[in-house]
């Protein structure tokens, strides 16, 4: 790898294009240089496009959500059959005598090329296809556009608002929906909503259930309109399941019989027998009464607008260093190889390397700190790897949350459930942490160099024994132990010239068991009270159940996430049972102590936290261990509820009025006049 030696690389360490571009609603911008310190929301309100809204301007409302797409390199490497395959069949229509091995025999560039070329000459034949092609190796994710850097989406596919549909050429369904609906009040919050519904839908392959619908939404705040009207308006696009209306099976319905969606029981209101003058009366307020949208009305017959494509230019186009400027002689670097960041960071050691720039972001903007270079790091082969390996998981320092959530849950499905329980922590972990647009942005090395107390994730690393692997500016690495590295408040294991390459998590053991604990004010998108990370690892002696390891690790008990080691000291090699409970709870009062004076308040609380976690986990092993030979330590059945996994089924709600026509609007469920301006537009609007 080696380290700067002289001028001449010091020279190269600056290489970088000035070039920057980007698609914003399928229209190409050159984005000039010098612009380093805006953001991509600035960027977009400046040039007009003012659906995008700014509101809490930290990530937390979700009012400036919008879409980003961008091209995978690595996937398309593995997808370039795919749109060959396509695009020759296309390619028949339009040349019969074309043969397909003389398009196999092409470089991949050039086929790629043609792809394009045909895109343009023959738009509409090729329109679907490419478009599915495409969509294959084509990233769709919803982000905040306060906080994403405008050069971090170079090279990439910006989709707002405005981009998806309008009043003049129809609007796009999910817009008509919310119209429709009365989702949208004073209209603020809805391009937000809007764009966080558009994401999902365009990166789902199949229909989304309305849990994932919900999912998406956490990260969009509504306080005017209130979220019942904007969820029946999007449940719509889910997968419909009547069961989950009644508690009788679907299958177990009389022919002709419907499940009333506002009653959940089975009624007559859609099936037309209005001669029936009993049942028509005793279903008479559900036929009267204000009924949510169906997905036929909102068909979206008026939508003529064409689904914005991945521009074909992007595909194409390979990517550059970037070496930009911006205001006050701030810096932003976009290296494409470790070495060349080692090299960054060796010719700047203040540097800050920028991922999701969820906490980067918030310390400029929000706490006035200056930082002269930034380096994006999303590049960096090396640090966005994700590795299944015999031993563990490999996770690149910059692989984002949902990335990491992604391939977790693929890991459970293909192991054997014994090596999964970190995982499956891991997964119920993250699906509490933060909203969709910073899940789809923040990086794991970014939250654990950030080392805030109350990281949702690092007692975990803790927990499960993740050893972290730091590379220096020679190149050198060495590993940590993620319970050794967190040093102080917001201070970890890393010198001036390293940087977090990548984590290692090991596969867990049989009987060897890890949970998640997270107590926020509220269960999404909200930061943690205590959070805390437990691992034991069971093994049988002598017809009894001892502790081989353990590990205990919390968060907001102190200013770093804390390991309880006296306690762990304590349970290794005791019996797992009510003693070894009782004397736990013991020890652990006196091993986690929060000042009467600490920050965050709620000390008694906070300490009785730390105590029924471990209780929680507790009661959880001794369920999980159930059923084994020698195991004694039932769990009562009035104690179950503590080791049952929190479900939330989705919510459903219902406004309940006759509606009575005076012959005028008013008591009327009426669309208000600026609801279709609202869902799509570009125009400011004034708020009382
Ligand atoms: P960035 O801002 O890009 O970087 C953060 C820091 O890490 C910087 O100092 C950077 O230089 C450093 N860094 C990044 N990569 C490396 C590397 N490879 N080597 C050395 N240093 C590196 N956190 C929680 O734990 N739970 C939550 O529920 C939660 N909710 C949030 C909600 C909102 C609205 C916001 C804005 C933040 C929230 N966070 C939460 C905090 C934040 O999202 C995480 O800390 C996030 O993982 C940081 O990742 P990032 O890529 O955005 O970091």
């Amino acid at each position: 790898m080696g380290s700067l030696k002289n001028e001449e690389e010091l020279e190269g360490v600056e290489e970088g294009s000035k070039e920057a571009i980007l698609y914003v609603n399928g229209v190409r911008k050159v984005l000039p240089d010098g612009l380093a310190h805006l953001t991509l929301l600035e960027y977009l309100r400046d040039i007009g496009l003012t659906g995008t809204k700014l509101g809490c301007g930290e990530g937390g409302c979700g009012a400036c959500t919008v879409m980003v797409s961008y091209f995978d390199e690595n996937l398309k490497k593995c997808v370039n059959q795919l749109p060959d395959i396509i695009a020759f069949d296309e390619l028949k229509k339009v040349v019969p005598q074309f043969k397909e091995h003389n398009f196999r025999k092409m470089e991949t560039s050039m086929r790629w090329s043609f792809h394009a070329v045909l895109y343009v000459l023959c738009p509409l034949a090729l329109k679907s296809s490419m478009c599915y092609s495409y969509n294959i190796a084509t990233w769709h994710y919803a982000v905040n556009a306060c906080l994403a850097p405008l050069y971090s989406v170079e090279g990439m596919h910006v989709i707002t608002v405005e981009g998806i549909g309008n009043r003049r050429n129809g609007l796009h369904p999910i817009q008509e929906s919310l119209a429709l609906s009365h989702g949208s009040q004073c209209g603020f919050c809805t391009p937000g909503f809007i764009m966080s519904m558009y994401a999902l839908l365009r990166s789902s392959q199949t229909p989304p259930s309305e849990e994932q619908i919900e999912e998406s939404l956490a990260g969009n705040l509504c306080r005017c309109t209130g979220y019942r009207p904007i969820i029946d308006a999007f449940r719509v696009f889910a997968k419909t399941d009547d069961v989950l209306y009644t508690d009788r099976s679907s299958l177990s319905l009389q022919e002709g019989e419907f499940i009333c969606p506002s009653t959940g029981k089975p009624c007559s209101c859609k099936s037309g027998s209005s001669n029936d003058k009993d049942a028509a009366k005793s279903n008479m307020s559900c036929v009267d009464r204000y009924e949510p949208i169906s997905y036929s009305e909102i068909q979206g017959s008026t939508y003529t607008e064409k689904e914005l494509i991945f521009p074909p230019e992007l595909l194409l186009r390979k990517l550059t260093p970037l070496n930009m400027n911006g205001f006050g002689g701030l810096k932003w670097y976009r290296p494409l190889g470790l070495k060349h960041l080692l090299e960054l960071k060796a010719r700047y050691p203040d540097a800050k390397l920028v991922v999701g720039n969820s906490e980067v972001g918030i310390e400029m903007r929000l706490k006035r700190i200056q930082y002269q270079v930034l380096i994006s790091v999303i590049n960096i082969p090396e640090l966005t790897m994700l590795s299944v390996k015999d031993d563990g998981l490999e996770i690149g320092a910059a692989v984002r949350l949902s990335s990491l959530q992604n391939l977790l849950r693929k890991v459970l499905a293909d192991r054997v459930a014994y090596e999964t329980s970190a995982c499956k922590a891991f997964i119920e972990q993250i699906k509490w942490f933060a909203g969709t647009q910073i899940k789809n942005v923040a990086s794991v090395g970014g939250n654990i160099c950030t080392a805030s107390p109350i990281s949702d994730l690092n007692p975990l690393w803790m927990a499960a024994g993740a050893k972290f692997r730091v590379i220096n500016c020679k190149g050198n690495i060495r590993t940590v132990l993620a319970e050794n590295f967190f040093l102080g408040y917001r201070k970890v294991d890393l010198a001036h010239d390293e940087i977090l390459l990548s984590i290692f998590l090991p596969w867990t053991r049989p009987f060897e068991f890890v949970k998640e604990f997270k107590q926020a004010h509220r269960r999404d998108d909200d930061i943690a009270i205590v959070n805390a990370g437990m691992r034991v690892y069971l093994q049988e002696k002598e017809e009894k159940w001892m502790v081989s390891d353990a590990s205990i690790a919390y968060g907001g008990v102190a200013p770093l996430s804390l390991s309880a080691s006296k306690t762990k000291d304590f349970l290794i090699g005791k019996i797992w049972n009510r003693e070894l409970l009782q004397d736990a709870l013991k020890i652990l009062q006196k091993n986690i102590l929060i000042k009467d004076d600490a920050p965050g308040g709620m000390v008694e609380f906070r300490k009785s936290l730390t105590l029924s976690f471990f209780f929680k986990f507790f009661l959880w092993v001794s369920h999980q261990m159930d059923g084994q030979r020698f195991f004694l330590e039932t769990v009562p059945i009035s104690h179950l509820s503590a080791v049952q996994p929190f479900h939330r089924p989705s919510v459903t709600g219902m406004q309940d009025y006759e509606v009575v026509k005076h012959g005028t609007a008013v008591g009327s469920p009426e669309i208000h006049l600026s609801s279709k301006l609202q869902v799509s537009t570009s125009k400011k609007i004034m708020l009382q």
